[in-house]
């Protein structure tokens, strides 16, 4: 093990620190279910402190306005993360549960590379702009637009892509001027724990201005942030049932909120579509065991080629490499805790019950008696409005609904309470971007292009969110405005 490696400390005001009460949670590998570390159980008191560090740190230091130290900062902490990628990728693997192979990208190494477009947005911004001069009540002013911190910012973060996550909102947050608390999801403490030792280490980070506060399954310490009155915005990623709690708790103080939810996105495949080269693709549902929001979990296929459509499904479901995450060829592994396991098996006992037909997997796979899996999960002939239609699942399940034209693929896409992604392929470039533009989602995939990238808004309409992370309106998340007039003498 690497001196990186099962960081069990939290970082509180500078200093990387136990919890008060010594005690610590564990952490558990997803695919062995063997206890990989422990990791500090903070609670309340240390979340308080957190937020009394950061409060300081953005009130009484130049931190916000410092944006010089702010690209140091970043660089730095971007060359430790670079530094430390080979010791981060087992770390994840083992906790994450997520195949190696996308930590050779979004999992790890394009998360590093991408904290590079917040610092050149430290010096590209447009920090302040001038207003035409302008005549109001008798008055000739001048006015003056600047863009400013929000102040403290509360980061809470799921499971599934716990490193990009973390430095999802890490990196604009600090880069923007804020100071930043950030609380980990608990199955996945290392992927906080290792930026903290990082951040302590090996950069110049003044005392407060990053914290990391972890926590053992209590959402009371996560409630400090959003309850706080010191704390002016939560950035958050996860469920939409916890998104709601904490937009109804932040409305006491009128928090700022950040929300980035569920999904279940429409992947419609149009009668004039490559099917042997684009149907198969659906099975991607069950990269990383499903557990990603912006999925593709409905595969909308057109009446007139729906048998053909569900074979060539059948085919790839039944091929689907999975198994042990550690292995290079492998796209899934199991789920990230016993928890969700039983979640998605439920839904997938719902799907029988509600009439779709199950036409591969659907239950554990015998082969892997230990670890979180669930076999690669095949159901067709889904009523758009069943349970596994309807619900985000985030397990490896496809849900297939038959369509008759092009408007009926809209209305059953846009029959979701979500609205965080899709996809259309055709052979018409045209009648796919006409689609696109009428589903009512964040991000589309045409034909296969990819919507993914550290200047790209990413976001979701209804139920999957409010705001958008990434791109120049992710950075402006993080920002405040302010109009000053100034008279202008005759
Ligand atoms: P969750 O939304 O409950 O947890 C996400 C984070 O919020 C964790 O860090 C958790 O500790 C924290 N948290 C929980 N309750 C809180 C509260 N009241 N106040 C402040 N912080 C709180 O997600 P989960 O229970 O880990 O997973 C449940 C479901 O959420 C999944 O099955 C999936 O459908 C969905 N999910 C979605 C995403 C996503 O990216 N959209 C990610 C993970 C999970």
């Amino acid at each position: 093990m690497t001196d990186l490696q099962a960081e069990h400390r939290m970082l509180i005001d500078g200093k990387l620190v136990e919890a008060a009460s010594g005690r610590t949670f564990a952490n558990v590998n997803p695919a062995t279910e063997e206890v990989i570390g422990q990791v500090a159980d903070g609670g309340v008191e240390e979340m308080e402190q957190a937020v009394s560090a950061a409060r300081r740190a953005f009130d009484d230091t130049d931190w916000s306005t410092n944006r010089e130290l702010r690209a140091r900062c970043l660089q730095q902490l971007k060359d430790g993360l670079d530094r430390h990628r080979e010791d981060l990728r087992p770390q994840i693997v083992a906790e994450v549960g997520t195949p190696i192979a996308l930590t050779y990208a979004i999992q790890l190494d394009s998360c590093i590379d991408d904290i590079q477009y917040d610092i050149d947005m430290i010096e590209a911004y447009v920090w302040e702009r001038d207003l035409p001069v302008n005549e109001f009540m008798g008055t000739t002013s001048a006015r003056k637009v600047f863009h400013e911190a929000v102040g403290v910012c509360g980061a809470i973060t799921p499971w599934n892509f716990p490193f990009m996550l973390n430095l999802s909102k890490i990196g604009p947050a600090l880069a923007a001027g804020n100071t930043v608390i950030l609380k980990p999801a608990p199955d996945t403490p290392w992927s906080a724990t290792a930026i903290a030792k990082i951040a302590a280490e090996e950069t110049d980070l003044p005392p407060g201005v990053l914290n990391i506060v972890t926590a053992g399954d209590k959402a009371e310490v996560g409630e400090v942030l959003t309850g706080d009155r010191r704390v002016d915005m939560v950035s958050f990623t996860g469920s939409s049932t916890t998104g709601r709690r904490i937009m109804a708790r932040g409305a006491d103080t009128l928090k700022r909120v950040f929300l980035e939810l569920g999904g279940k996105s429409a992947n419609i495949v149009l009668d004039d579509a490559d099917f042997a080269a684009v149907v198969p693709t659906g099975s991607m549902t069950c990269m990383h065991a499903g557990q990603g929001c912006a999925i593709t979990t409905r595969m909308l296929l057109p009446a007139s080629r729906y048998d053909e459509g569900v074979e060539l499904l059948e085919a790839a479901f039944s091929a689907f490499p999975y198994g042990d995450p550690t292995d290079l060829s492998n796209m899934m592994g199991p789920l990230i805790n016993e928890r969700q396991r039983e979640r998605v098996l439920d839904y997938i006992e719902k799907g029988k019950a509600e009439g779709a037909r199950l036409l591969v997997g659907g239950g554990r796979p015998e082969q892997f008696p230990k670890g979180y899996f669930v076999e690669p999960t095949l159901f067709v002939d889904v009523d758009p409005d069943a349970t596994i239609a309807q619900e985000e699942i985030f397990g490896p399940v496809l849900a297939v609904l038959r369509y008759e034209d092009d408007d009926d693929a809209v209305r059953i896409a846009n029959n979701s309470t979500y609205g965080l992604s899709g996809s259309v392929a055709s052979a018409s470039l045209d009648r796919a971007m006409s689609i696109a533009r009428r589903i009512r989602t964040g991000t589309v995939s045409v034909n296969g292009g990819q919507w993914f990238g550290p200047d790209s808004p990413f976001g979701g309409y209804k139920d999957s969110g409010i705001g958008r992370e990434h791109g120049l309106e992710g950075f402006e998340e993080y920002l405040e405005t302010k109009t000053i007039g100034l008279p202008v003498e005759a």
